[in-house]
């Protein structure tokens, strides 16, 4: 590393956290990409001196806004929504909406940074973006998700359109948040603009593929991981945290590759069936009684739910972190490595503490950042863009097929990166250094902006 790419690289971040401070997450998802790219910043000190770094970690744009509504018993409610466009370089802001209480700024700017290179990674001409709002869904009536969702959308669509801005969901916000989010677009624009949002509902404009894509795709990424090591699912056993889309399709693709996914979780534990997790009681349960986990050791006999303690202590050769940010420290980690782990790859963004990652690394274990790992939704998500746009829809089995190409092609490109940059196998700087050269090249074309 020579001491100029270093000395940039310190003065990056320091210079980010004093002017973010109190943000713990993003600080921590710019460490990640900054202590990666030291190779990359050797090998073009052209990007150092164009600003390519320093503007990066800042934004395009953040818009805060005032969210107010009223619940159920006719009281006012006020939440807190937010945008953060942080690239545009590679294409229009794209990103998913988060509704959950833990959204403050600090996490939309961690989840649209990592945003970018994930997008970066796809190929898909996509920019980076997140947003979403401290409003808790869990608990709510549809009439209340509606009218949250209307107030949240009659701030937002000023800044949206198929060519600025293209959200879609994230935890808290599925099918019927996106139909409500959309609805109200329509309604103040007077447009059916298909390519504003992605995650529609197939019948008006959504793509087949795009609710399996994220989970199906960390599996296909586990596939590719293994392979090079001349393994495959076949006959191996995951552990899998979360319950939500990422998490469910995660454990259909294990199951359909011929392994054996074995718990989910949400936050009040976890359950563990040994007989393998059967995925239409599991989808029953999560996606059409909106339930909690524990309900699935209530109606199947070979499963049991333990409440508290972590998932992390079920031994499983791969394990697939769907839940949410910082879910897997290190403790779990050792936990896991101990129980002979083989592979990790995160279905969630930045579930594993830069401990955990570390620990994994060392022992060996091959490791796929969320980054990488996850990028198969906002993929298909740019599918279903390219869908709107030539007003077409694909079916099931083709898009399926491109979205497997896809992941493919992140695999190589963040294996090949991680060679080039004097880290083999390590995916992590193959994965940031192939994402930031995408970006950092259309910026550097595209000049001081
Ligand atoms: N929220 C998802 C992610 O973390 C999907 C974003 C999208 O489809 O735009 O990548």
């Amino acid at each position: 590393m020579t001491p100029s790419a270093t000395r940039t690289l310190h003065d990056v971040y320091e210079t980010a956290v004093a002017r973010n401070a109190g943000e713990p997450e993003f600080h921590q998802a710019l460490r990640e990409v900054l202590d990666s790219i030291a190779p990359v910043l050797a090998h073009h000190p052209e990007y150092v001196d164009a600003g390519i770094l320093t503007r990066l970690v800042e934004p395009e744009r953040q818009i805060i806004f005032r969210v107010p509504w009223t619940d159920d018993a006719g009281k006012v409610q006020v939440n807190r929504g937010f945008r953060v466009q942080f690239n545009s370089a590679l294409g229009p802001f794209k990103g998913g909406l988060r509704f959950h209480p833990s959204v403050n700024l600090g996490i939309i700017k961690f989840l649209g940074f990592e945003q970018i290179f994930k997008n970066a990674l796809t190929a898909q001409g996509i920019g980076g973006a997140k947003g979403g709002s401290d409003f808790d869904p869990h608990n709510r009536s549809d009439a209340e998700i509606m009218r949250f969702s209307q107030s949240f959308m009659s701030e937002l669509y000023h800044h949206l359109g198929e060519h600025t801005d293209v959200p879609a969901g994230d935890i808290g916000v599925g099918a019927r948040e996106i139909g409500f989010l959309f609805g109200q677009y329509r309604r103040l624009t007077n447009r059916h603009e298909s390519g504003m949002f992605t995650g529609k509902g197939v019948q008006w404009g959504g793509a087949e593929v795009r609710t399996e894509a994220t989970g199906y795709g960390a599996v296909y990424f586990t596939e590719e991981m293994l392979a090079v090591k001349g393994e495959g699912i076949d006959g191996r056993t995951a552990v899998v945290s979360g319950s939500g889309n990422v998490a469910i399709y995660a454990i259909e693709k294990v199951q359909q590759l011929g392994g054996t996914a074995i718990t989910a979780s949400d936050s009040s534990g976890y359950i563990v069936d040994e007989a393998g997790i059967d995925v239409d009681l599991l989808k029953q349960i999560k996606e059409v009684e909106r339930h909690r986990v524990s309900e699935y050791a209530e109606r199947r006999s070979s499963a049991r739910f333990i409440s508290g303690g972590s998932v992390w202590d079920v031994p499983g050769d791969i394990a697939l972190p769907s839940a949410t940010q910082n879910e897997l420290n290190e403790t779990h980690a050792y936990r896991l490595i101990k129980n002979g782990v083989v592979a990790v790859a995160e279905g969630a963004n930045m579930p594993s503490t830069p401990e955990a990652v570390h620990a994994f690394q060392q022992a060996g274990v091959l490791f796929a950042p969320g980054k990488a790992a996850n990028a198969g939704g906002v993929a298909t998500s740019a599918l279903e863009m390219s869908q709107n746009a030539a007003r077409q829809r694909w079916d099931f089995e083709s898009s399926e097929d491109k979205l497997r190409t896809i992941m493919r092609g992140i695999h190589s490109a963040s294996y090949q990166a991680a060679d080039k940059y004097g880290k083999p196998g390590d995916y992590v700087v193959g994965a940031n250094s192939a994402g930031f050269v995408r970006v950092a090249d259309a910026m550097l074309a595209q000049g001081l902006i």
